[in-house]
């Protein structure tokens, strides 16, 4: 059975650098504590990820993980979102 931690909102699909080595996670989960997005849940007492697209890749989740289970690639979602706001209507967006 696996247990949900949040919300279901989405940035962007199939995008998101996260990732994680259930072999190192001891299912401390701080990394659920920290998401501001709900993206981790658990099963049989590991974390998995169960809601990869809502993550924002602010890195909070691998910067507290004692275990070095997470990686995650910080800031490519900022820089997608200029990217994109440039050549767009609107101009200006950013997420700092
Ligand atoms: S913070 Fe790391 S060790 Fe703790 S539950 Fe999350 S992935 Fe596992
Ligand atoms: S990088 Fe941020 S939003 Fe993504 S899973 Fe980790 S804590 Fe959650």
């Amino acid at each position: 059975m696996t247990e949900r931690a949040g919300s279901k909102l989405v940035y962007l699909a199939d995008v998101v650098t996260l990732r994680l080595d259930p072999e190192k996670c001891t299912g401390c989960r701080m990394c659920a504590t920290v998401c501001p997005r709900g993206v981790w849940a658990f099963a049989d007492k590991k974390a998995v990820i169960s809601e990869r697209d809502a993550c924002i890749e602010c890195g909070a989740c691998a910067r507290n993980c004692a275990d070095g289970a997470i990686s995650v690639q910080t800031g490519v979602g900022c820089a997608n979102a200029i990217i994109n706001s440039y050549f767009s209507k609107n101009k200006g967006v950013c997420c700092g």
